[in-house]
């Protein structure tokens, strides 16, 4: 089993504190960063195997993020949570190794079952 540790980067702290609230309440232990450089930080100093991103972000954005992250971790399961799905497709998406696309407002139960399924299929294959 690896630990149920999930990080979520988006620059909007009410998401941040909304999905950290209720992942944290369903057991899992979250790290939150407001931006892309604090993500890949928190990554470097912890093994985080599931990740939600915000594609739209100041600076580095999360299409950019998925692909630093992904050249390094390619076994994680990265999720993209995000408001402008119309600067960014699903093709684009799936292409910089995404797992999945989610359009806000997303529904928790949404974000639940992405982050049990992503644990399940990651303690499957181990
Ligand atoms: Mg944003």
């Amino acid at each position: 089993m690896v630990e149920k540790k999930i990080l979520i980067v988006d620059d909007e702290e009410f998401i941040c504190d909304i999905l950290g609230e209720a992942l944290t309440n369903k057991g899992y232990e979250v790290r939150i960063a407001t931006n892309a450089e604090e993500g890949l930080d928190i990554l470097k100093k912890e093994d985080i195997p599931v990740i939600f991103l915000d594609l739209n972000l100041p600076g580095m954005n999360g299409i950019e993020l998925c692909k630093h992250i992904r050249e390094k971790k390619s076994r994680a399961v990265i999720y993209a949570v995000t408001g402008y799905s119309s600067l960014f497709g699903v093709s684009e998406c799936k292409k910089v190794g995404f797992n999945d696309f989610f359009t806000k407002p997303v529904k928790l139960k949404v974000i639940f079952k992405a982050a049990k399924d992503a644990f399940d299929n990651i303690n499957q294959s181990i």
